[in-house]
Parts: structure tokens; C-alpha cells; sequence
């Protein structure tokens, strides 16, 4: 119940028990990101997220269903300490059920396929993978840590643990000059990598990173509005397993779409090119957000 600098979540853990397992993020390199850049890494005291526990069990009188781990990657800290961390949840909240937490995919790569089995059989039930982009020169222009191949493999670790696997892209990560490869890139890891939730939010430029200075400097090229709209398009079009919980009503997205490839993809299609030919409002500017 003691929180350090700015606390993110993913949109649907509104309802969850916000526990602070580490401080910031152990990656922090993405150029993109902005999440944590005033805070420098590290893993809380297991003293006091244990205390946290409990000051959460008097508070919500053990009736929280729903607990996320944050900051960036939780799932980096050593097993035994995440295992006494789920094991303390399991006994604080007798109607627990699911823990969730984002994944880098470096520090899920630090877990092998048993040990986040384990974590599955002691209640970490989703992770929330920052995929971004399928895209090797993508992936290396914005210092994600990790190639293509990695990336799959962390997920395919999760999915192989038995872990709800939901992936996030970047829609605008590759500017201009990049867009088709990265979508089309981006469509192939996930038809190889089969996650069952996809969230495609839409790339804005954070006052402080790296990217951001290089839009200023005109050495990135952001797309506009309907130009991300199209992006989107292109991914549904070109996603071709299933089935797959597809979002894109996160705060930056410009048209918010929540549906299941492949059922429902052709009505977002449909919704997609009425926004751009201009027969739908989309969000202003201003109405976005991260
Ligand atoms: S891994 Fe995620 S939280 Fe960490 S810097 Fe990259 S985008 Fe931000």
C-alpha cells in the first residue's frame, strides 16, 4: 500500500490490488519509453512487500480477486522470492484469482519453461508482454534488448507455462520509412507466436526520450492520424490465427476496437476504413493520452 514514484497498469487491472514488487524497470533502454525513466532499478526489500501484503489484507478485509505486480517486470525477481510473494497473496486473499504482471522479455528469458510453470501453479495466472514490433531492425533502432527470435521465444515460454499471454505492438513505432515492414513483421510473430490477447496501441511521442528528440531533430518521421488508422488495418488483415482477443482501446489509441480475430476482424476492418475515409470520428489530440 506504499507506492514510489508513478505507478502504470494495463487499462484492464483497473480493478486489481496494485502491489509494488520492484522500481522501474531492469531494461529501461527503450527509446520510446518514458514510464520510468526517474527511477532507477531495483528490486523492493522483500521485508516490505511482504508488509505491503499484509497492510493490503487489513484494508480490502481479504476480498481482492485481482492482484497485478508491478513496475515494469516483476517477473525478473529471483523464483523463490516470487514464489513466497504468490504464496503470501494466495493466504491473504482467500478469493484470489489471478496475479498478473507485466514481462519484459529479457528478464522472462532469466525464467526456463518449469520455473514459470511454477509461478503459474502458485497463481501468477497472465503476463503482460511488451512485444512492440516483429520487426529485427525495429526492435534494434528503438534498444528493445532483445531480436525477433528472442522476443518469440519469451513468449512462447509463457504460453508454454500454461500463462495468459497478452502481448503489446506499437502502431507508429517505425515512422514513416518503416511502417509496412513493421506491421508485416509484426503479423508474422504473432501468427507464429499465438498469444491469446493482442493489444495494438498507437506510438505518441514522450517529451524526454530518445524518440522524441529525434522527431524534433527531423531524424523520425511520426505518421499521422489516418496513417495509423491504416497500420492498424493492415495488422488485423494480415493476422491469420486465432482465436485472439484483439484490442485497441487503450487511451492512445485514435479509434477504440475490442473484438476476436478472426471473427470479428472484418467488422474492425470495416470500422477502420470508416474512420479514415473520414464517415467516423476519431479521438482529437487532445482526448488521447498514455
Ligand atoms: S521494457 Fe517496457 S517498461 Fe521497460 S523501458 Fe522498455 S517499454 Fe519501458
Amino acid at each position: 500500500m506504499r507506492y514510489e514514484g508513478n505507478i502504470f497498469r494495463p487499462p484492464g487491472e483497473w480493478k486489481s490490488y496494485l502491489l509494488q514488487c520492484t522500481i522501474g524497470c531492469s531494461n529501461n533502454t527503450c527509446t520510446y519509453c518514458g514510464m520510468y525513466k526517474d527511477k532507477s532499478f531495483r528490486v523492493r526489500p522483500m521485508e516490505e512487500i511482504h508488509q505491503d501484503i499484509d497492510m493490503a489484507r487489513v484494508y480490502y478485509g481479504g476480498a481482492k480477486r485481482r492482484v497485478f505486480l508491478c513496475d515494469g517486470d516483476a517477473i525478473v525477481m529471483k523464483q523463490s522470492d516470487l514464489l513466497s510473494i504468490l504464496d503470501h497473496l494466495g493466504e491473504a486473499f482467500p478469493q484470489l484469482e489471478k496475479v498478473t504482471t507485466y514481462a519484459g522479455p529479457r528478464s522472462t528469458l532469466t525464467k526456463s519453461v518449469e520455473e514459470l510453470r511454477e509461478l503459474r501453479e502458485h497463481g501468477l495466472g497472465r503476463a503482460y508482454l511488451g512485444v512492440e514490433t516483429g520487426s529485427d531492425a525495429v526492435l534494434k533502432a528503438v534498444d528493445k534488448g532483445v531480436d525477433a527470435e528472442r522476443m518469440l521465444e519469451a513468449g512462447n515460454r509463457l504460453r508454454e507455462a500454461g500463462i495468459d499471454l497478452w502481448i503489446m505492438v506499437l502502431i507508429g513505432l517505425a515512422g514513416q520509412e518503416g511502417s509496412e515492414e513493421h506491421i508485416l513483421a509484426t503479423a508474422d510473430l504473432i501468427n507464429r507466436m499465438k498469444p491469446n490477447h493482442v493489444s495494438a496501441m498507437t506510438l505518441q511521442l514522450v517529451e524526454g526520450t530518445p524518440l522524441y528528440d529525434d522527431a524534433r531533430r527531423g531524424d523520425f518521421h511520426p505518421l499521422n492520424a489516418r496513417q495509423m488508422l491504416e497500420e492498424t488495418q493492415m495488422l488485423l488483415e494480415h493476422i491469420d490465427c486465432g482465436p485472439i482477443h484483439f484490442t485497441s482501446d487503450h487511451a492512445s489509441n485514435y479509434l477504440p476496437l475490442n473484438g476476436t480475430i478472426p471473427d470479428e476482424a472484418p467488422a474492425m476492418i470495416a470500422a477502420l476504413t470508416d474512420a479514415i475515409e473520414g464517415k467516423t470520428a476519431i479521438r482529437q489530440e487532445w482526448q488521447r493520452g498514455l
